[in-house]
Formats: C-alpha cells, structure tokens, sequence
C-alpha cells in the first residue's frame, strides 16, 4: 500500500510584499487556529527582506517561512546575494532553488541549482528544486526527458526525504491560469517518483513531490488528489490569506 505522505502547502510570493503584507500572515495564522490542524505542513516564501519579520508575525502558529533562492555559496564576494546560512539566521526552514523564473532571468543551469541544494542542506534548510518543461518542449512530446534531465542535474547525490522536496512547475502553467490536465500530472509525478526510487531507493519513496503551476482554492482539491502529488506551490494565490487558506484546506 503507498506510504502516507503529510502534504506541503507552499506559498511563493516572488518579488511582492513589504513590510505591511504581515497582515495576510497574521490573517492566516488566525484562520488556522479556527480551523483545527492542519492536515498539511504551511510555509510561505516571501521576499529576503522580510523573511525575518514573518517569521517573528508567524511565531506561534503552523506557517514556517522560507527564502525564494539562495547563492550556491556560503559567503563571500557576491554583492546583492543572499546565503542559506542568511535565511537560516533569520528562521528559515526551507528555501526554494531552480524555480523556472531564476532558470530563465538569470540563466541558473542544473548544475548550478544542484550547488544551491548542496549549500541548503548545508545550512539546514530544506531545498525545494525544481523542475519543468517549457510549452514548446511540452508540444515536442520532450516534457519527461527535460524533467528527467533536470531532475538527474539538479539533485544533490544522497538525499534525504526530510530535507529535499521536489516541485514540478510546468512554465506554461505559471501565472497563466492554465493547468495540466490530472492525467498529465499524474503521468509525470509518476515518473519524478519512478526517478526518485531508482537514484534514491526508499528515500526517494517518501521524498514530497508538489506540484505548481495555477493553483487556486477552486483546483487545489482536484489537483491534490493526483496520486504522487504530495503538496503544491502556490504563487498568485498565496498573496492573499483567503485564497491561501482555501488551498490548505482542500489538501485535508
Ligand atoms: C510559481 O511561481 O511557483 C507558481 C506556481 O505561480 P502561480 O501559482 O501563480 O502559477
């Protein structure tokens, strides 16, 4: 029988949010707090420079805060960058590395990401790499070969499932209010699961795999239901408190 895996609801809220955004996470920690437990682990990914406020606003409550991206390095002559160590002083759990905006603006190659996964699980956060083909790749039949190819690159050898989580974004999906159908995700997070175990054995077993791409409170439940799909990341939706929590609550 497949193995339980307690879902990951993740919010990446890329270059938005000041100061003043506290308040959606002190508007969802309240919603939480009425709701019960939650059946997943919440996180929000805010921009660098108030990671350590929302991290003091969601003290207390279910919401961990993690970084969006982190410099391969642990320190030095890298103006403008910021370190896993950094986020990690400022109570981050987790950070993500290689989403597809980062592989596209600043040209990050697999490699590379693999070297920011490595310096996370340095700095004790939880890496969350990801992965996904791009539209045309997609209509050239290549999707499972380029995220077999991101996945092989992008992975740090001799993972372990508590500090690794893979997200599955297809770009053309990102921002754009499309989704895959369950078929197709089910078809690919089958094969990221089939990748896991053959590199990774039982780890790779439990290692959680979200997906991303357009999740919103009206497809979340859908979605979540794919087999393999262990959580979501979630960009537009998780601005606001009230859409979030609705993604949360449908992974009950
Ligand atoms: C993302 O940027 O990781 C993402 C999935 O964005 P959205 O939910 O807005 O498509």
């Amino acid at each position: 029988m497949a193995r339980r895996i307690k879902p990951l609801i993740a919010g990446n809220w890329k270059m938005n949010g000041l100061r003043a955004s506290k308040g959606e996470v002190t508007k969802l920690a309240r919603k939480l707090a009425r709701g019960g437990k939650p059946a997943c682990d919440v996180l929000i990914c805010p921009p660098a420079t108030i990671v350590g406020l929302l991290k003091e606003t969601a003290k207390g409550s279910p919401v961990a805060i993690g970084g969006q991206d982190c410099h391969a390095a642990a320190s030095g002559a890298h103006t403008g960058d910021v370190s896993a160590e950094m986020l990690k002083d400022l109570g981050a759990r987790y950070v993500i590395v290689g989403h597809s905006e980062r592989r596209a603006d600043h040209g990050e190659t697999d490699k590379l990401v693999r070297a920011k996964a490595e310096t996370a699980h340095r700095a004790g956060l939880t890496a969350i790499v990801c992965v996904g083909e791009t539209e045309a790749e997609r209509d050239e039949g290549a999707a499972l070969k380029v995220i077999r190819r991101q996945l092989k690159g992008s992975l740090p050898d001799g993972i372990a499932a508590r500090t690794t989580v893979v997200a599955y974004e297809p770009v053309w999906a990102i921002g754009t209010g499309r989704t895959p159908t369950t078929e197709d995700v089910a078809k690919v997070h089958k094969e990221i699961r089939k990748q896991l175990v053959k590199r990774f054995g039982d780890e790779g077993e439990k290692v959680r795999i979200l997906y991303g791409g357009s999740v919103k409170p009206s497809n979340a439940a859908e979605l979540l239901a794919v087999e393999n799909v262990n959580g979501a990341l979630v960009g537009g939706a998780s601005l606001k408190a009230d859409d979030f929590y609705g993604i949360v609550a449908a992974s009950a």
